[in-house]
């Protein structure tokens, strides 16, 4: 089955006992035991037929065996960290979502894990932070907010060669741009909050594997810590990555506009996009990514005021979060990076006049001028 068709057909796509072409909401904590051990599902958040529906799609999607759905890509992160014990390392990209970076530094170091933060472009930079600890590498691709691309693949023949898990936090491109799982990656993930779900309705996580005994571990770990995703918030992300490659498609074309049409304004100091032929990440971006994805940002000349161009826009939403069909603009420095020391977001690259956008499914048209409006209120 090709992608495409797999939205609407893969994992568990219509009610096996109705027929029902909308796998139905199973309001239920429990399920009855006709004899001891023999029912299908037994306690919800052990299993429930309307999440089973969505992992089995999130599975077939990454090229995977088995998902995972949690209650939000945080939940799904915190679970996956928690595959390691006190005193193991591990490498992680220096350019990850804020809220892991929170996370990691003010929940997982108490518990004893180490970590080494490195730009995962640079392979010998992993190969240096190999201590006998580690365990994992782990990164996003593109990143946040600078769209830094990693080989994704060579990353993850590293890892093997060391004997290293490797984890993949997909959100920024989602499953249609590219799948990690089939370059080699291990363990991949998606805060579902974004793309995924598509339509800023719900906050939801989730994990894709292939091995069998990772499989297993996961399993356990989402049942023992029980960062579930609800069967409401289950239908609705089904319900939502149904439309994820129409979408897309419309993301896509938009933000290839827009790209150019930035290009041309002098008030633009730098672009930060995969597509562009210039980034030093194009050819990895071309090699591994299906289209470069819908996020870019841009640098204001230095003195520039970006509040005073996101808001007055009219169409483009100020909000945080991204993968909407909502255009959504946004100054990681006062935003989504604002708990990152101002020193370690400019020594990352991070400038204050900084703007990332996500581009949304609007007439581009209207998209468009709507730059123009901010650009001509600096
Ligand atoms: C939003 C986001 C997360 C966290 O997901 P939530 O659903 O908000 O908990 C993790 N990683 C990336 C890249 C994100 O954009």
């Amino acid at each position: 089955m090709k992608f495409d068709t797999k939205l609407i057909h893969g994992g568990v796509s219509e009610d096996p006992t109705t027929g029902a072409v909308s796998v139905p909401i199973y309001m239920a904590s429990t399920f009855h035991q006709t004899q001891i051990g023999q029912s299908q599902y037994e306690y919800s958040r052990s299993g429930n037929p309307t999440r089973h529906a969505v992992e089995a799609l999130v599975a077939d999607l990454e090229g995977g065996t088995a998902g995972f759905a949690f209650a939000s890509g945080s939940a799904a992160i915190s679970t996956v960290f928690s595959l390691f014990s006190a005193g193991d390392h591990l490498i992680v990209g220096n350019d990850v979502y804020g809220g892991t970076f929170r996370l990691i530094n003010s929940v997982l170091k108490r518990f004893g894990l180490t970590f080494t933060t490195v730009d995962t472009r640079d392979l010998a930079a992993i190969e240096a932070a190999i201590t006998p600890q580690t365990k994992a590498i782990y990164f996003e691709t593109p990143t946040n907010p600078l769209l830094h691309v990693t080989d994704i693949a060579a990353v993850a023949q590293l890892a093997r060669a060391h004997d290293l898990l490797s984890i993949v936090d997909n959100t920024f491109a989602s499953p249609y741009v590219q799948r990690p799982l089939t370059l080699g990656v291990d363990i991949v993930l998606h805060s579902a909050s974004k793309y995924l779900g598509g339509h800023s309705d719900v906050i939801a996580g989730v994990v894709v594997t292939q091995d069998s005994e990772l499989t297993e571990r996961i399993g356990y770990l989402q049942n023992a810590i029980g960062g579930i995703l609800a069967p409401q918030e289950s239908w609705l992300l089904q319900r939502g990555i149904k439309t994820l490659a129409l979408r897309m498609r419309a993301h896509l074309s938009n933000t290839e506009a827009l790209f150019h049409y930035l290009q041309d304004q002098p008030a633009v100091a730098k672009i930060y996009y995969p597509g562009d032929p210039e980034n030093p990440d194009y050819a990895v971006a071309q090699k591994q990514m299906h289209g470069f994805g819908a996020m870019l940002s841009f640098e204001l000349q230095p003195g520039l005021d970006p509040v005073k161009f996101v808001e007055h826009l009219q169409v483009i939403t100020l909000a945080e979060s991204l993968g909407a069909l909502e255009s959504l603009i946004e100054i990681p420095a006062k935003m989504t990076h604002s708990a990152i020391p101002r020193e370690i977001r400019l020594a990352n690259g991070i400038q204050d006049e900084l703007i990332r956008l996500s581009v949304g499914a609007e007439d581009p048209a209207d998209l468009l001028e709507d730059l123009e409006r901010g650009f001509a209120n600096l």
